[in-house]
């Protein structure tokens, strides 16, 4: 590979919003077989907002406060729509005691109870159920593709929120022309079942993958270089590193994490996933001028 046409490449690329770190990754992303594209923050806007919320005990200002104050200690997205939703009816309470579990959610202590708040994986971690009575709803929210997460304490689920993130305008284009380029699509996310099917089936995605953990997202990269595929990661999340990291082509939203930036060898400075086909052609020239 000449070390110009390498420089050319990737100067082309950072005109177009394309910032490339290595040769490799530019010559390697003619030969991708496989494309895996994380849900939210990737395909979605990522700018996810409360749409609705349900308490199963007493709302109470103390129960509010908790809520609040977990998810304005998390640097989730879906944090972000809750603090903002929940800001003028509540305040931040000091001294909670967080711990992230990425993909899943947040636990917070308070007073001597632990608290959580994220996805149903969350809750089954502690053998936390949601009763009938809390059923109808939370159907009814998943019906409508909206992202629920839970919160309960350590005995009881105490109230789920509704949360809907529409997805990019450009994001149908996007898996369209990566197909027509004969890559296969997937689709990986840490949210529930039905709104992950809802997403994919919106984009034309057919093989997409639900209640996925950040190493079981690195775990399907492999799966599929074991068959022999070249494959790329695009992921915009700390939940999406090691996959990032994992991939023969790694792609970071430029709007994501400070940590998907730094794993990924490539970022795009738009957000906009059409930029994937663009980096794909722009290797296609630079590999042919090397030769
Ligand atoms: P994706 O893989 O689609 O980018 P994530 O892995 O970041 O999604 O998150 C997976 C799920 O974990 C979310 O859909 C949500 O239910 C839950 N979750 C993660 N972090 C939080 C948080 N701070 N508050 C509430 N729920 C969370
Ligand atoms: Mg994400």
């Amino acid at each position: 590979a000449t070390p110009t046409a390498i420089m050319v490449g990737m100067g082309k690329g950072a005109e177009q919003g394309i910032l490339i770190k290595d040769a490799e990754s530019l010559e390697q992303a003619k030969k991708l077989d496989a494309i895996i594209l994380d849900k939210t923050g990737t395909i979605t806007e990522g700018k996810p907002e409360v749409i609705a919320q349900q308490w199963f005990v007493q709302e109470t200002d103390e129960l509010r406060n908790i809520l609040y104050s977990i998810e304005k200690s998390s640097e989730h997205p879906l944090a972000d729509a809750v603090v903002a939703a929940f800001h003028e009816q509540a305040v931040f309470l000091n001294g909670l005691g967080i711990t992230n579990m990425p993909g899943q959610g947040v636990y917070g202590t308070y007073a001597g109870k632990t608290y959580s708040i994220g996805n149903i994986g969350l809750l089954q971690r502690s053998e936390i159920i949601v009763g009938p009575e809390a059923e109808p709803w939370i159907n009814k929210q998943l019906e409508l593709a909206h992202t629920v997460i839970y919160f309960a304490d350590n005995t009881m689920l105490l109230a789920a929120i509704a949360i809907a993130d529409s997805i990019k305008t450009t994001s149908s284009e996007a898996v369209r022309s990566l197909q027509a380029a004969d890559i296969d699509v997937y689709m990986l996310t840490g949210d529930n079942e039905r709104t992950a099917q809802a997403v994919a089936r919106q984009i034309g995605i057919a093989n997409y993958r639900a209640n996925v953990l950040p190493a079981e997202k690195a775990d399907f990269v492999k799966e599929l270089q074991n068959q022999g595929k070249v494959v790329g990661m695009v992921g915009d999340g700390i939940n999406d590193s090691n996959a990032l990291a994992q991939a023969d082509v790694s792609i970071a939203m430029g709007k994501g994490s400070d940590i998907a930036m730094d794993v990924a060898k490539m970022t795009i400075i738009s957000n906009d996933l059409t930029k994937i086909s663009q980096a794909i052609q722009l290797s296609r020239k630079t590999v042919r001028t090397i030769k």
